[in-house]
Protein backbone atom coordinates (compact mmCIF):
# COMPACT_ATOMS: atom_id res chain seq x y z
CA UNK A 1 0.00 0.00 0.00
CA UNK A 2 2.56 2.29 1.05
CA UNK A 3 4.64 1.95 -2.23
CA UNK A 4 1.54 2.78 -3.99
CA UNK A 5 0.54 5.48 -2.59
CA UNK A 6 3.66 7.03 -3.74
CA UNK A 7 4.01 5.87 -7.08
CA UNK A 8 2.39 8.94 -8.66
CA UNK A 9 4.64 11.33 -6.60
CA UNK A 10 8.37 12.92 -6.83
CA UNK A 11 10.33 13.88 -3.52
CA UNK A 12 11.94 17.57 -3.47
CA UNK A 13 14.00 18.61 -0.81
CA UNK A 14 16.27 21.17 0.22
CA UNK A 15 18.54 21.24 3.40
CA UNK A 16 19.73 23.78 5.61
CA UNK A 17 23.14 22.64 7.69
CA UNK A 18 23.82 24.54 10.45
CA UNK A 19 27.94 24.56 10.82
CA UNK A 20 29.36 25.67 14.64
CA UNK A 21 32.58 27.24 13.52
CA UNK A 22 36.05 26.34 15.50
CA UNK A 23 37.00 29.55 16.57
CA UNK A 24 38.71 30.51 19.55
CA UNK A 25 36.11 33.20 20.62
CA UNK A 26 32.47 33.57 19.59
CA UNK A 27 31.28 35.54 16.65
CA UNK A 28 31.10 39.15 17.90
CA UNK A 29 32.48 38.94 21.63
CA UNK A 30 35.97 37.82 22.65
CA UNK A 31 34.32 34.92 25.29
CA UNK A 32 35.45 31.46 24.90
CA UNK A 33 33.79 29.25 21.87
CA UNK A 34 34.29 25.79 23.79
CA UNK A 35 31.85 22.81 23.89
CA UNK A 36 31.27 21.45 27.26
CA UNK A 37 32.47 24.27 29.74
CA UNK A 38 30.40 24.20 32.91
CA UNK A 39 26.96 26.10 31.98
CA UNK A 40 27.15 30.00 31.86
CA UNK A 41 31.07 30.18 32.36
CA UNK A 42 31.46 31.61 29.14
CA UNK A 43 29.72 34.45 28.84
CA UNK A 44 30.47 38.13 28.98
CA UNK A 45 27.84 41.10 29.08
CA UNK A 46 28.07 40.93 25.61
CA UNK A 47 26.93 37.60 25.33
CA UNK A 48 24.78 38.40 27.87
CA UNK A 49 22.65 41.24 25.72
CA UNK A 50 23.32 43.70 28.31
CA UNK A 51 22.02 47.30 27.16
CA UNK A 52 25.11 49.14 25.59
CA UNK A 53 27.80 46.45 24.56
CA UNK A 54 28.58 46.52 20.95
CA UNK A 55 29.35 43.78 19.34
CA UNK A 56 32.50 43.19 17.16
CA UNK A 57 33.50 40.67 13.44
CA UNK A 58 35.30 37.64 14.61
CA UNK A 59 38.21 38.01 11.26
CA UNK A 60 38.17 33.94 11.66
CA UNK A 61 34.15 33.95 10.98
CA UNK A 62 34.56 35.92 7.94
CA UNK A 63 38.01 33.75 7.00
CA UNK A 64 36.52 30.01 7.79
CA UNK A 65 32.72 31.76 5.76
CA UNK A 66 34.67 32.15 2.79
CA UNK A 67 37.05 29.08 3.16
CA UNK A 68 33.45 27.05 2.52
CA UNK A 69 32.16 29.31 -0.04
CA UNK A 70 35.71 28.87 -2.01
CA UNK A 71 35.76 25.35 -1.81
CA UNK A 72 31.70 25.28 -3.09
CA UNK A 73 32.79 27.64 -6.03
CA UNK A 74 30.77 30.03 -4.38
CA UNK A 75 30.55 33.63 -5.42
CA UNK A 76 31.83 35.62 -2.57
CA UNK A 77 29.88 38.79 -1.84
CA UNK A 78 32.46 41.80 -1.68
CA UNK A 79 30.26 43.82 0.25
CA UNK A 80 28.02 42.78 2.82
CA UNK A 81 26.34 43.64 6.10
CA UNK A 82 25.13 41.70 9.01
CA UNK A 83 21.05 42.13 9.63
CA UNK A 84 18.63 41.49 13.10
CA UNK A 85 16.26 38.76 12.87
CA UNK A 86 14.08 39.47 15.92
CA UNK A 87 12.17 36.99 17.96
CA UNK A 88 11.78 36.02 21.46
CA UNK A 89 13.06 33.22 22.86
CA UNK A 90 14.64 32.56 26.59
CA UNK A 91 17.72 31.35 25.23
CA UNK A 92 18.05 34.42 23.02
CA UNK A 93 18.88 37.26 25.83
CA UNK A 94 19.44 40.08 23.03
CA UNK A 95 16.21 39.61 21.89
CA UNK A 96 17.37 39.21 18.07
CA UNK A 97 20.27 37.03 16.30
CA UNK A 98 23.08 38.61 14.74
CA UNK A 99 22.95 37.06 10.88
CA UNK A 100 22.93 37.91 7.62
CA UNK A 101 19.72 38.41 5.18
CA UNK A 102 19.91 40.23 2.20
CA UNK A 103 24.00 40.15 1.38
CA UNK A 104 24.86 36.60 2.66
CA UNK A 105 28.96 35.92 2.26
CA UNK A 106 28.43 33.36 -0.39
CA UNK A 107 25.58 32.86 -3.58
CA UNK A 108 25.69 30.09 -5.62
CA UNK A 109 27.90 27.30 -6.13
CA UNK A 110 27.58 23.54 -5.50
CA UNK A 111 28.28 20.11 -3.61
CA UNK A 112 29.07 16.92 -5.35
CA UNK A 113 27.37 13.87 -4.35
CA UNK A 114 26.47 10.34 -5.51
CA UNK A 115 22.58 9.89 -6.06
CA UNK A 116 21.07 7.12 -4.79
CA UNK A 117 22.21 5.11 -7.94
CA UNK A 118 26.16 5.89 -7.49
CA UNK A 119 25.95 8.41 -10.03
CA UNK A 120 28.14 11.61 -10.04
CA UNK A 121 25.25 14.85 -9.17
CA UNK A 122 25.65 18.42 -8.58
CA UNK A 123 23.53 19.57 -5.63
CA UNK A 124 23.38 23.61 -6.43
CA UNK A 125 23.61 25.80 -2.85
CA UNK A 126 21.82 28.81 -2.70
CA UNK A 127 23.52 31.03 0.15
CA UNK A 128 25.76 30.73 2.87
CA UNK A 129 25.45 33.13 5.04
CA UNK A 130 27.41 34.03 8.50
CA UNK A 131 25.26 33.86 11.98
CA UNK A 132 25.24 33.38 15.95
CA UNK A 133 23.90 30.30 17.64
CA UNK A 134 21.33 30.69 20.64
CA UNK A 135 21.80 29.43 23.90
CA UNK A 136 20.45 26.10 25.36
CA UNK A 137 17.46 25.48 27.22
CA UNK A 138 17.55 22.56 28.95
CA UNK A 139 14.44 20.65 29.91
CA UNK A 140 14.91 17.02 30.92
CA UNK A 141 17.67 18.44 34.09
CA UNK A 142 14.58 19.62 36.40
CA UNK A 143 11.26 18.56 36.78
CA UNK A 144 9.73 21.91 37.59
CA UNK A 145 11.54 24.07 35.48
CA UNK A 146 13.79 24.54 32.23
CA UNK A 147 17.51 25.61 33.04
CA UNK A 148 19.33 27.93 30.58
CA UNK A 149 22.75 27.91 29.47
CA UNK A 150 24.24 30.86 27.70
CA UNK A 151 27.77 29.19 26.52
CA UNK A 152 25.90 28.56 23.05
CA UNK A 153 25.08 32.32 22.89
CA UNK A 154 26.79 33.71 19.79
CA UNK A 155 28.95 30.93 19.45
CA UNK A 156 29.53 31.50 14.98
CA UNK A 157 27.84 29.15 12.85
CA UNK A 158 27.76 29.10 8.96
CA UNK A 159 24.25 27.95 7.35
CA UNK A 160 24.49 26.65 4.14
CA UNK A 161 21.32 26.17 2.14
CA UNK A 162 20.72 24.27 -0.98
CA UNK A 163 18.21 24.69 -3.61
CA UNK A 164 15.74 21.68 -3.21
CA UNK A 165 17.66 19.49 -6.09
CA UNK A 166 17.42 16.64 -3.15
CA UNK A 167 14.81 13.88 -5.14
CA UNK A 168 15.91 10.60 -2.93
CA UNK A 169 16.30 10.43 0.88
CA UNK A 170 19.75 8.62 0.07
CA UNK A 171 20.53 11.65 -1.91
CA UNK A 172 19.85 13.94 1.59
CA UNK A 173 22.04 11.14 3.82
CA UNK A 174 25.43 11.31 0.64
CA UNK A 175 24.62 15.11 0.60
CA UNK A 176 25.31 15.59 4.40
CA UNK A 177 28.37 13.00 4.40
CA UNK A 178 29.63 15.26 1.89
CA UNK A 179 28.92 18.39 3.27
CA UNK A 180 30.82 17.15 6.37
CA UNK A 181 33.77 15.88 4.67
CA UNK A 182 34.32 19.01 3.31
CA UNK A 183 33.38 21.18 6.53
CA UNK A 184 36.14 18.62 8.09
CA UNK A 185 38.71 18.92 5.44
CA UNK A 186 38.47 23.02 5.67
CA UNK A 187 38.75 22.34 9.79
CA UNK A 188 36.49 24.93 10.10
CA UNK A 189 33.68 22.49 11.59
CA UNK A 190 34.14 19.46 13.65
CA UNK A 191 31.06 17.82 11.83
CA UNK A 192 29.94 16.55 15.15
CA UNK A 193 26.02 16.04 14.99
CA UNK A 194 25.82 14.94 18.79
CA UNK A 195 27.03 17.39 19.89
CA UNK A 196 25.33 19.67 17.86
CA UNK A 197 28.13 21.17 15.88
CA UNK A 198 26.48 20.15 13.14
CA UNK A 199 22.45 20.05 12.75
CA UNK A 200 20.47 19.69 9.84
CA UNK A 201 16.65 21.10 9.14
CA UNK A 202 14.88 19.79 6.64
CA UNK A 203 12.19 21.08 3.52
CA UNK A 204 10.24 18.50 2.16
CA UNK A 205 7.54 18.91 -0.49
CA UNK A 206 6.27 15.94 -3.02
CA UNK A 207 4.47 16.94 -6.55
CA UNK A 208 2.97 14.54 -8.87
CA UNK A 209 5.47 13.49 -11.27
CA UNK A 210 5.71 15.55 -14.11
CA UNK A 211 4.67 18.54 -12.58
CA UNK A 212 6.61 21.87 -12.75
CA UNK A 213 5.39 23.94 -10.18
CA UNK A 214 6.63 23.22 -6.35
CA UNK A 215 4.16 22.22 -3.85
CA UNK A 216 3.91 23.57 -0.25
CA UNK A 217 6.85 22.78 1.99
CA UNK A 218 7.14 21.44 5.42
CA UNK A 219 10.47 21.85 7.35
CA UNK A 220 11.42 19.48 9.93
CA UNK A 221 13.31 20.51 12.81
CA UNK A 222 15.56 18.40 15.69
CA UNK A 223 16.91 15.83 13.36
CA UNK A 224 20.19 14.36 15.22
CA UNK A 225 21.74 12.28 12.69
CA UNK A 226 22.03 11.48 8.98
CA UNK A 227 20.28 8.13 9.16
CA UNK A 228 17.55 10.18 10.73
CA UNK A 229 17.19 12.67 7.89
CA UNK A 230 16.07 9.81 5.99
CA UNK A 231 13.58 8.49 8.29
CA UNK A 232 11.86 12.12 9.00
CA UNK A 233 12.10 12.74 4.35
CA UNK A 234 10.22 8.91 4.05
CA UNK A 235 7.84 9.51 6.76
CA UNK A 236 6.96 13.10 5.53
CA UNK A 237 6.83 11.69 1.98
CA UNK A 238 4.17 9.55 3.03
CA UNK A 239 2.40 11.99 5.23
CA UNK A 240 1.82 14.31 2.43
CA UNK A 241 0.53 11.62 0.21
CA UNK A 242 -1.72 10.67 2.22
CA UNK A 243 -2.67 14.04 2.85
CA UNK A 244 -2.87 14.90 -0.87
CA UNK A 245 -4.87 11.28 -1.54
CA UNK A 246 -7.50 12.13 0.74
CA UNK A 247 -8.21 15.08 -0.83
CA UNK A 248 -6.37 17.42 2.05
CA UNK A 249 -4.06 20.43 2.14
CA UNK A 250 -0.53 20.36 3.11
CA UNK A 251 0.11 22.88 5.61
CA UNK A 252 2.96 25.50 5.92
CA UNK A 253 4.58 24.27 9.00
CA UNK A 254 7.40 23.46 11.18
CA UNK A 255 7.54 20.20 12.26
CA UNK A 256 9.81 18.02 14.98
CA UNK A 257 10.88 14.72 14.49
CA UNK A 258 10.82 12.42 16.90
CA UNK A 259 13.25 9.57 16.75
CA UNK A 260 11.68 6.98 19.04
CA UNK A 261 8.23 6.88 16.73
CA UNK A 262 10.23 7.75 13.27
CA UNK A 263 7.55 10.36 12.96
CA UNK A 264 7.03 13.82 12.77
CA UNK A 265 4.74 16.00 14.77
CA UNK A 266 3.43 19.63 14.33
CA UNK A 267 5.91 22.13 16.13
CA UNK A 268 4.31 25.39 14.71
CA UNK A 269 3.04 27.22 11.57
CA UNK A 270 5.90 28.23 10.17
CA UNK A 271 6.86 32.01 10.50
CA UNK A 272 7.75 34.51 7.64
CA UNK A 273 10.73 36.30 7.09
CA UNK A 274 7.96 38.96 7.41
CA UNK A 275 7.44 37.67 11.50
CA UNK A 276 11.32 38.62 12.12
CA UNK A 277 11.42 41.75 11.23
CA UNK A 278 14.63 42.18 9.14
CA UNK A 279 16.22 45.23 9.23
CA UNK A 280 20.53 45.94 8.54
CA UNK A 281 22.78 45.52 12.43
CA UNK A 282 23.18 49.26 13.25
CA UNK A 283 26.24 47.76 15.99
CA UNK A 284 28.69 46.87 12.93
CA UNK A 285 30.19 48.30 10.20
CA UNK A 286 29.64 46.96 6.49
CA UNK A 287 31.98 44.31 5.66
CA UNK A 288 34.05 44.65 2.63
CA UNK A 289 36.06 41.72 1.20
CA UNK A 290 38.89 42.80 -1.21
CA UNK A 291 40.05 40.68 -4.44
CA UNK A 292 43.45 40.11 -2.55
CA UNK A 293 41.92 39.08 0.78
CA UNK A 294 40.04 36.27 -0.99
CA UNK A 295 42.73 35.40 -3.09
CA UNK A 296 44.53 35.16 -0.07
CA UNK A 297 42.12 32.47 1.66
CA UNK A 298 42.05 30.96 -1.82
CA UNK A 299 45.56 29.77 -2.05
CA UNK A 300 45.49 28.71 1.95
CA UNK A 301 42.96 26.25 0.95
CA UNK A 302 43.82 22.63 1.48
CA UNK A 303 43.11 20.03 -0.68
CA UNK A 304 39.33 19.27 -1.49
CA UNK A 305 37.95 15.93 -1.07
CA UNK A 306 36.45 16.39 -4.63
CA UNK A 307 39.31 17.09 -6.73
CA UNK A 308 41.61 14.36 -4.91
CA UNK A 309 38.99 11.98 -5.63
CA UNK A 310 38.82 13.09 -9.22
CA UNK A 311 42.36 12.74 -9.51
CA UNK A 312 42.48 8.98 -7.46
CA UNK A 313 39.73 7.67 -9.78
CA UNK A 314 40.74 9.15 -13.21
CA UNK A 315 44.64 9.36 -12.69
CA UNK A 316 45.66 6.83 -10.33
CA UNK A 317 43.55 4.10 -11.71
CA UNK A 318 41.99 3.84 -8.09
CA UNK A 319 38.36 2.41 -7.30
CA UNK A 320 35.16 4.53 -6.37
CA UNK A 321 35.36 2.33 -3.12
CA UNK A 322 38.86 2.71 -2.34
CA UNK A 323 39.36 6.15 -3.29
CA UNK A 324 35.78 6.90 -1.23
CA UNK A 325 37.91 5.08 2.04
CA UNK A 326 41.23 7.00 1.41
CA UNK A 327 39.52 10.29 1.19
CA UNK A 328 37.20 9.63 4.59
CA UNK A 329 39.79 11.48 6.51
CA UNK A 330 41.95 14.17 5.64
CA UNK A 331 44.84 13.27 7.21
CA UNK A 332 44.85 9.56 6.15
CA UNK A 333 44.29 10.79 2.53
CA UNK A 334 47.46 13.37 3.18
CA UNK A 335 49.42 10.29 4.04
CA UNK A 336 48.65 8.39 1.15
CA UNK A 337 49.67 12.21 -1.07
CA UNK A 338 52.92 11.88 0.41
CA UNK A 339 53.73 8.28 0.05
CA UNK A 340 52.77 8.59 -3.49
CA UNK A 341 54.65 11.16 -3.94
CA UNK A 342 58.01 9.19 -3.06
CA UNK A 343 56.86 5.64 -4.13
CA UNK A 344 54.51 6.04 -6.93
CA UNK A 345 52.71 2.43 -7.19
CA UNK A 346 49.11 4.16 -6.64
CA UNK A 347 46.93 1.06 -6.48
CA UNK A 348 49.28 -1.37 -4.35
CA UNK A 349 50.09 1.91 -1.74
CA UNK A 350 46.67 2.56 -1.64
CA UNK A 351 46.09 -1.35 -0.68
CA UNK A 352 48.72 -1.23 1.96
CA UNK A 353 46.44 1.92 3.48
CA UNK A 354 43.82 0.03 3.18
CA UNK A 355 44.76 -3.05 4.63
CA UNK A 356 47.78 -3.01 6.74
CA UNK A 357 47.58 0.50 7.82
CA UNK A 358 43.69 0.70 8.55
CA UNK A 359 43.81 -2.92 9.99
CA UNK A 360 46.30 -1.29 12.66
CA UNK A 361 44.26 1.88 12.91
CA UNK A 362 41.26 -0.03 13.84
CA UNK A 363 43.55 -2.40 16.41
CA UNK A 364 44.60 0.23 18.28
CA UNK A 365 41.93 2.75 18.07
CA UNK A 366 44.24 5.53 17.17
CA UNK A 367 44.64 7.95 14.09
CA UNK A 368 46.59 8.56 11.40
CA UNK A 369 48.56 11.21 12.85
CA UNK A 370 49.16 8.76 15.77
CA UNK A 371 50.91 6.16 13.35
CA UNK A 372 54.20 5.17 14.06
CA UNK A 373 55.42 4.34 10.55
CA UNK A 374 56.87 7.32 8.58
CA UNK A 375 55.26 7.98 5.52
CA UNK A 376 59.31 7.64 4.17
CA UNK A 377 59.84 4.35 5.15
CA UNK A 378 56.18 3.03 4.16
CA UNK A 379 57.34 4.30 0.70
CA UNK A 380 60.68 2.43 1.21
CA UNK A 381 59.12 -1.27 2.21
CA UNK A 382 56.10 -0.58 -0.39
CA UNK A 383 59.32 -0.05 -3.03
CA UNK A 384 61.01 -3.19 -1.81
CA UNK A 385 58.42 -4.93 -2.62
CA UNK A 386 57.44 -3.83 -6.24
CA UNK A 387 61.26 -4.10 -7.22
CA UNK A 388 61.10 -7.44 -6.09
CA UNK A 389 64.29 -7.14 -3.18
CA UNK A 390 61.12 -8.41 -0.87
CA UNK A 391 58.05 -10.58 -1.07
CA UNK A 392 54.91 -8.88 -0.31
CA UNK A 393 54.57 -11.81 1.94
CA UNK A 394 57.67 -11.08 3.82
CA UNK A 395 56.93 -7.40 3.93
CA UNK A 396 53.22 -7.45 5.33
CA UNK A 397 53.73 -10.06 7.73
CA UNK A 398 57.57 -9.23 8.83
CA UNK A 399 58.76 -6.69 7.74
CA UNK A 400 55.76 -4.64 8.73
CA UNK A 401 54.90 -5.56 12.34
CA UNK A 402 58.83 -5.22 12.94
CA UNK A 403 58.50 -1.45 11.85
CA UNK A 404 55.70 -1.21 14.37
CA UNK A 405 57.88 -1.92 17.16
CA UNK A 406 60.93 0.17 15.90
CA UNK A 407 59.68 2.71 13.64
CA UNK A 408 63.02 4.19 13.71
CA UNK A 409 64.46 1.11 11.49
CA UNK A 410 64.07 1.18 7.78
CA UNK A 411 62.67 -1.22 6.22
CA UNK A 412 66.09 -2.35 3.98
CA UNK A 413 68.40 -2.63 7.49
CA UNK A 414 65.17 -4.92 9.25
CA UNK A 415 65.06 -7.23 5.99
CA UNK A 416 69.04 -7.91 6.09
CA UNK A 417 69.18 -8.39 9.77
CA UNK A 418 66.74 -11.30 9.54
CA UNK A 419 67.76 -12.42 6.27
CA UNK A 420 64.52 -11.71 4.50
CA UNK A 421 65.77 -10.39 1.60
CA UNK A 422 64.73 -12.43 -1.76
CA UNK A 423 67.63 -14.24 -3.16
CA UNK A 424 68.30 -13.77 -6.54
CA UNK A 425 67.84 -17.75 -7.61
CA UNK A 426 67.63 -17.05 -11.19
CA UNK A 427 71.45 -18.66 -11.77
CA UNK A 428 69.41 -21.40 -9.38
CA UNK A 429 66.58 -21.94 -12.00
CA UNK A 430 68.23 -21.94 -15.08
CA UNK A 431 70.43 -24.61 -13.93
CA UNK A 432 67.57 -26.54 -13.53
CA UNK A 433 65.50 -25.96 -16.52
CA UNK A 434 68.82 -27.19 -18.63
CA UNK A 435 68.96 -30.57 -16.34
CA UNK A 436 65.24 -30.78 -16.91
CA UNK A 437 65.84 -30.36 -20.69
CA UNK A 438 68.67 -32.39 -20.54
CA UNK A 439 65.98 -35.54 -18.75
CA UNK A 440 63.25 -34.98 -21.47
CA UNK A 441 64.90 -33.90 -25.13
CA UNK A 442 61.80 -36.00 -26.41
CA UNK A 443 59.15 -33.46 -24.72
CA UNK A 444 61.55 -30.47 -25.58
CA UNK A 445 61.20 -31.12 -29.34
CA UNK A 446 57.45 -31.72 -28.74
CA UNK A 447 56.90 -28.73 -26.77
CA UNK A 448 58.78 -26.52 -29.87
CA UNK A 449 56.34 -28.83 -32.34
CA UNK A 450 53.40 -27.07 -30.85
CA UNK A 451 52.45 -29.27 -27.80
CA UNK A 452 52.60 -26.01 -25.24
CA UNK A 453 50.65 -27.44 -22.52
CA UNK A 454 54.21 -29.31 -21.55
CA UNK A 455 55.02 -25.93 -20.11
CA UNK A 456 53.51 -26.86 -16.57
CA UNK A 457 56.23 -30.22 -16.86
CA UNK A 458 59.03 -27.86 -17.01
CA UNK A 459 57.81 -25.18 -14.46
CA UNK A 460 57.21 -28.10 -12.19
CA UNK A 461 60.55 -30.06 -12.34
CA UNK A 462 62.22 -26.57 -11.97
CA UNK A 463 60.27 -25.80 -8.69
CA UNK A 464 60.98 -29.36 -7.57
CA UNK A 465 64.78 -28.61 -7.78
CA UNK A 466 64.61 -25.32 -6.24
CA UNK A 467 62.44 -26.89 -3.74
CA UNK A 468 59.86 -24.36 -3.71
CA UNK A 469 61.70 -21.31 -3.33
CA UNK A 470 61.92 -19.27 -6.41
CA UNK A 471 59.51 -17.11 -7.25
CA UNK A 472 57.18 -18.50 -9.72
CA UNK A 473 57.17 -15.66 -12.25
CA UNK A 474 60.81 -15.28 -12.57
CA UNK A 475 60.75 -19.46 -13.36
CA UNK A 476 58.11 -19.03 -15.94
CA UNK A 477 60.04 -15.98 -17.55
CA UNK A 478 63.00 -18.04 -17.54
CA UNK A 479 61.71 -21.60 -18.73
CA UNK A 480 60.04 -19.63 -21.15
CA UNK A 481 63.02 -18.32 -22.92
CA UNK A 482 65.22 -21.30 -22.56
CA UNK A 483 62.31 -23.16 -24.65
CA UNK A 484 62.02 -20.62 -26.78
MN1 LIG B 1 19.96 29.94 10.74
Amino acid sequence: METNLLENYELVVGLEVHAQLLTQTKAYSSDKNEYGALPNTQTSVISLGHPGTLPKINQKVVEYAVKLGLACQSDIAPYQYYARKNYFYPDLPKGYQITQDKTPICTSGKIWIKDETGKDKAINITRIHMEEDAGKSIHDLDPYATLVDLNRAGVPLVEIVSEPDIQHPQEAYNYLVEVRKLLRYLEICDGNMEEGSMRCDVNVSIRKKGEKTLRQRVEVKNINSFRNVMRAIEYEMQRQAEVYETGGKVLGETRNFDAQTGTTTILRTKEGAADYRYFPEPDLPVLRLSADYINKVRQDLPPLPRDLYEKYTKTYGLSDYDANVLLENKYFALYYEKLVAIAPYYKTAANWLLSEVKGYLNQTASEIGQFPIAVETMAELISLVETGKVSHNIASKKIFPALLHAPTETAMALAQANDWLQKDLSADITLAMQAAMAKYPEKVSAYKAGSKNLLGLFVGEVMRATQGKADPKMVNEIVLSLLA
